[in-house]
């Protein structure tokens, strides 16, 4: 997706080896111009694949997912980063690791905004080595929902995430696709 592509490369930040910082209109202040943009192509690439709604992880995936649903007339379900296991019939938790912090919490979903009725669309920030999407698909397997797509804003292509999910038969659709990225070049992206 060219504005956002044009967005990394004008403000993205590369902390090697490799992180890539979009604090600037993603992570920490929010662009709400883009996320409309973002939200509008989402709903543009998953468009008859009969989405019943958009779950995402907190909190940086909220705006672009939020955006998304508007867009697909869907409600929005926020998976929550619990720090511990809570014992409560209601709650859907998998364990997952964080590529950014490389600490674990617990992935949390209340059981009652999902069902089997359910036909989702995964949206995230960032997609690294597929922990984060993969602990998503794992709830909604538990909650016994069907998964439509994954949708990543930006892919470190040159991390696996994408292949373990194409490799498992997701439609991943990533609207910025990073080939590489360093301090002095910059990032590149996928030639698609
Ligand atoms: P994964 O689980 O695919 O390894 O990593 C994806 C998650 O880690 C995303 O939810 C995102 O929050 C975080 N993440 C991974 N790589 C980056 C990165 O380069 N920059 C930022 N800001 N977050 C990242």
């Amino acid at each position: 997706m060219k504005e956002l592509k044009e967005r990394i490369v004008k403000e993205g930040l590369v902390i090697p080896p490799n992180i890539l910082k979009v604090g600037s209109f993603l992570n920490l202040q929010v662009d709400p111009v883009l996320m409309e943009q973002i939200g509008e192509d989402f709903a543009n690439h998953f468009a008859g694949k009969g989405v019943t709604k958009v779950v995402t992880i907190e909190s940086s995936g909220i705006a672009p997912a939020l955006m998304a649903a508007k867009a697909m007339r869907v409600p929005l379900v926020i998976l929550k980063k619990k720090p511990s296991k809570i014992l409560n019939s209601n709650l859907y938790q998998t364990e997952v690791t964080s590529f950014t912090t490389q600490t674990s919490y617990e992935l949390t979903l209340s059981a009652e905004y999902i069902n089997e009725n359910d036909h989702v669309l995964i949206i995230d920030d960032f997609l690294a080595d597929g922990e984060a999407a993969t602990g998503a698909i794992r709830l909604m397997r538990m909650a016994h929902a069907t998964v439509a797509g994954i949708g990543i804003l930006i892919e470190k292509s040159f991390q696996p995430g994408h292949d373990k999910l194409v490799a498992q038969g997701f439609d991943v659709y990533s609207q910025a696709r990073i080939a590489s990225m360093d301090k002095k070049n910059g990032v590149h992206f996928v030639e698609e």
